[in-house]
């Protein structure tokens, strides 16, 4: 069975100030394993507001497609190269198609958005029940020039198999520092743990939660907090699993604000 998912990532219309301290800081040395662990957790191992069944990601080469509309071509490099920058970390070949190829399983394309948000990038993401990442569509609000390249990298960390949003960590994927619009090394981190080998494609989540933090306690040199942090992981996972187990068709709409996760801005709503 296939399974459809649909993020938003909202354009928040407001000036950026400067960002935020996070528990999972960027910068070598600030580290900790509890935040990083974390992002990784609300990131890959949850789908938009609920916990995921299993660990997605590609397992094979993807083929990417640019939609060859009006606006398009002064991002298309910026975009192709975000692609292939994550794909490079996770050691999956890209090969760039012409948009009507039957190989096509990655497409990035302008959206219909505006300059408040109010159609914002997003995207949608297909993955099969044995975590198998099968398709990524990308869109992206050209009207919004100035967070484009935050919307790039957001979208296409969704792309690569993180489903949902990293709110508490200094990550392109938070909306708590919303004006991150590079990938971080808390990014970088996250989706080297993801395509570590000794996570697997369809891992119960609460498989994978810990060992993904033991995984990113040798990354930042923290494995003597490993011991404490990590082995308790997956029993929250699993516990939520009981309740939101079971394949999910989620709505192209914006998450409720009673389901929003701690650190979320909703000034783009
Ligand atoms: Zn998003």
């Amino acid at each position: 069975m296939m399974r459809l998912a649909t993020w938003v990532a909202f354009a928040i219309a407001i000036a950026c100030g400067p960002l935020k301290p996070a528990d999972a800081s960027d910068g070598p040395g600030h580290l900790s394993l509890d935040g990083v662990a974390r992002a990784f957790d609300d990131a890959a191992l949850r789908v938009n507001n609920a916990p995921a069944t299993e660990l997605a990601r590609w397992t094979d080469p993807i083929y990417l497609a640019l939609a060859d509309d009006a606006g398009m071509a002064p991002i298309a490099p910026a975009a192709e190269a975000a692609v292939r920058a994550l794909a490079a970390i996770a050691g999956v070949p890209v090969t760039r198609v012409a948009w009507r190829d039957r190989r096509v399983n990655f497409r990035i394309q302008p959206g219909q958005g505006d300059r408040a948000g109010k159609s914002p990038c997003r995207s949608t993401v297909d993955w099969t029940e044995s975590g198998r990442m099968v398709r990524a569509e990308i869109y992206v609000n050209l009207a919004n020039a100035e967070r484009i390249t935050r919307c790039i990298n957001h979208e296409t960390m969704h792309g690569f198999g993180f489903r949902s949003h990293a709110h508490a960590a200094l990550s392109v994927l938070s909306y708590t520092h919303a004006g991150q619009a590079e990938l971080t090394a808390v990014d970088t981190i996250l989706i080297e743990t993801l395509y570590d080998r000794r996570l697997k494609p369809g891992m119960p989540a609460e498989t994978a939660a810990p060992l993904a933090c033991s995984i990113i306690a040798e990354k930042i040199g923290a494995t003597a907090a490993a011991a404490t942090l990590c082995p308790g992981r997956g029993a929250t996972a699993k516990r939520g699993l009981a309740a939101f187990g079971g394949p999910r068709s989620l709505a192209d709409s914006p998450p409720t604000l009673p389901a929003l996760q701690p650190g979320y801005r909703g000034d783009g709503l």
